[in-house]
């Protein structure tokens, strides 16, 4: 291996174009296809546990503020796994589990539960579409779905 001829490269996996610099250690960042969605990590790590969020593909200190989560007004932060985009809440390592689909570069409009505040999900029922809270079974509120819209005056508490 012509080992020498790599100079100062730095050794780990650095982004095609440019590399990004860890904000505490200066090692190169890396861009790592997390579960979560990407994220950047330092090539320190386990010694340096830096991570910075994917803005556009690049690392940021801040999530895209633009897209706020409408359960926990937290940050959302766009990310792309195998089925495709998609919007998660920078509040999920406390507990916010919200996640939305990708409309235009936008997370996509949701509805929250009037009752628990939790995401609504529209479903599929034996009678068409209605809208569920993502709570169930711990919260069975329903509201049938008038052209892809939960209809909120008419709510009906489980079947
Ligand atoms: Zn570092
Ligand atoms: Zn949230
Ligand atoms: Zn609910």
């Amino acid at each position: 291996m012509a080992k020498d001829l790599l100079g100062d490269i730095p050794p780990a996996n650095p982004p095609p174009g440019r590399s990004y610099h860890c904000p505490q250690c200066h090692r190169p960042m890396r861009r790592i296809l997390g579960k979560m969605g990407p994220f950047w990590g330092c090539t320190g790590f386990p010694e340096c546990k830096a991570t910075l969020f994917d803005k556009d593909g690049k690392p940021s200190r801040t999530a895209d503020e633009r897209f706020r989560c409408p359960v926990c007004t937290r940050p959302m932060v766009r990310a792309e796994n195998s089925r495709g985009v998609y919007w998660y809440c920078t509040g999920f390592d406390k507990g916010c589990k919200t996640r939305l689909s990708d409309d235009n570069g936008m997370p996509a409009k949701a509805y929250r539960c009037t009752a628990c505040g939790q995401l609504l999900r529209r479903r599929r029922g034996k009678n068409g579409y209605f809208w569920g809270c993502s709570q169930y079974p711990e919260c069975l509120h329903t509201w049938p779905d008038k052209n892809g819209e939960p209809l909120f005056r008419q709510e009906h508490r489980g079947e």
